[in-house]
């Protein structure tokens, strides 16, 4: 039977014969900016048995380095499928069924997040695997941070923000939302004082998308690349930012993995950071 993957706003679906036939978590910046999210999961399979069920007409897409092509739903930001020669590399996070294949390994593991541990006993590979010979190593920007910021941008650069105080917590969030929202295994997010928080630049190159049936869930990304971005919550007086869009180290790590109980069978968390089926208890 089929697969089938969708955004967060349903304007995009597919469906996936496969098999799958390879799992992997790339660590690279360029995921993580795309994402928003420590790492990205791409789940393969022969691009013959692809299919658009809608939305294929509703993509952005961004060249994120010579020849590698990343789209995006332009409503939702929602990452769509990358094809590879005969291979669709399908984000997992936006599968809706269980593709019946499990993580195999880690790409790009030299571009990690600073506050992610990899703690599975899979292989990691600097870079691409051997089975990828050939293939380009993406080039890392190199940050260097103002002593007491936080620094972040969006994959394009033309977004850019800072924060000038604490985190106040981070939690990886497993929610289906959240999943879809960052097309990944799950969201790394943090939440800091809305005051704290400042765009450096392109603001209003910022696409938000306010969850129709949710009270306050919503995600934001860049126009122009689709990457992730903050999103303030006025109301509130916080802002969540997701965590693998940040240039620089936040100096906080996460504090638990929440809605543990909404998490996708193909996952398995490996670290020992406390879980919560729904949100911790106040
Ligand atoms: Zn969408
Ligand atoms: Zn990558
Ligand atoms: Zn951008």
């Amino acid at each position: 039977m089929a697969t089938q993957g969708s955004c967060l706003c349903g304007t995009m679906r597919y469906e996936i014969d496969g098999p799958f036939f390879m799992m992997m978590n790339c660590h690279c910046s360029m995921c993580r900016k795309h994402h928003g999210a420590p790492f990205a999961t791409f789940a393969g399979a022969p691009a013959s048995g692809f299919r658009w069920i809608s939305g294929d007409d509703h993509l952005g897409h961004y060249e994120s380095s010579p020849g590698g092509k990343r789209s995006f739903c332009i409503t939702c930001g929602t990452v769509a499928p990358l094809f590879m020669g005969e291979t669709v590399l399908v984000p997992a996070g936006a599968l809706d069924g269980d593709p019946g294949i499990r993580l195999q390994g880690h790409i790009f593991v030299g571009s990690k997040a600073p506050w992610h541990s990899i703690s599975d006993g899979l292989p990691q590979h600097e870079e691409y695997p051997p089975e990828f010979a050939g293939a380009k190593a993406v080039p890392r920007p190199s940050v260097s941070a103002e002593s007491g910021k936080t620094h972040g941008s969006c994959l394009c650069g033309e977004v850019a923000y800072e924060i000038s105080g604490p985190a106040m917590l981070m939690y990886q969030c497993h929610c289906r939302r959240c999943r879809k929202a960052r097309s990944a295994a799950h969201g790394a997010n943090l939440f800091y004082k809305a005051e704290h928080f400042r765009w450096l630049r392109g603001e209003s190159q910022v696409v938000d998308f306010p969850l129709p049936e949710a009270k306050r869930f919503g995600c934001a990304v860049c126009r122009t690349c689709g990457g992730s971005t903050p999103r303030v919550s006025a109301a509130s007086g916080t802002v969540v930012v997701p965590a693998g869009a940040l240039d620089t180290d936040p100096g906080m790590k996460p504090q638990a993995h929440i809605f543990v109980g909404s998490k996708p069978s193909w996952f398995e968390i490996t670290d020992s950071i406390p879980q919560f089926e729904e949100l911790p208890p106040r």
